[in-house]
């Protein structure tokens, strides 16, 4: 079984039936224009163009959690709301975990730029759990994979 799964959105917002053993997920989504946005109680912040991921969480019908996500009408009520809101959004990708969302959240590389973004009841130390993924740990990460000898233990 599969820990991680890569959701195609077409299918996803049509039929596709997610296995309930699914509990984390996380949206990458790319930001054109740099914005600087107000996030319910957290305040206005300023968010370079780029790209980002934001990792949750849904114990019952995450389907219905991430389709929430993908509708650009409808109430602010979680932190991503009102990102996924704004003006000059994509949506690339989507994933569906079987891990925890902090596990999934560590275990992803990037930068935070808003501390506590959807993290506010994280008991795990993340910071935040909304990412961002900029060039340089990019190009980073592509050096350190082609330096990194071959080699099985
Ligand atoms: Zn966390």
């Amino acid at each position: 079984m599969k820990n991680l799964e890569i959701v195609d959105l077409q299918s996803f917002s049509t039929s596709a039936p997610v296995a309930s053993s699914f509990i984390a997920y996380q949206i990458y989504f790319k930001l054109s224009v740099p914005l600087t946005l107000k996030i319910g109680k957290m305040g206005s912040r300023d968010l370079p163009a780029g790209d980002y991921v934001y990792t949750g969480s849904a114990k019952r019908n995450i389907r219905g959690r991430v389709l929430r996500h993908l509708e650009r009408a409808k109430s602010l009520h979680w932190h991503i709301d009102y990102l996924l809101s704004g003006p000059g959004i994509s949506i690339s990708k989507i994933i569906l975990s079987r891990s925890s969302e902090c596990k999934l959240n560590k275990s992803t590389e990037g930068g935070i730029i808003v501390p506590r973004f959807g993290s506010t009841d994280c008991k795990e130390g993340c910071g935040s759990h909304l990412k961002f993924i900029d060039e340089n740990s990019r190009t980073k990460r592509q050096r350190e994979t082609k330096v990194r000898p071959f080699r099985k233990a």
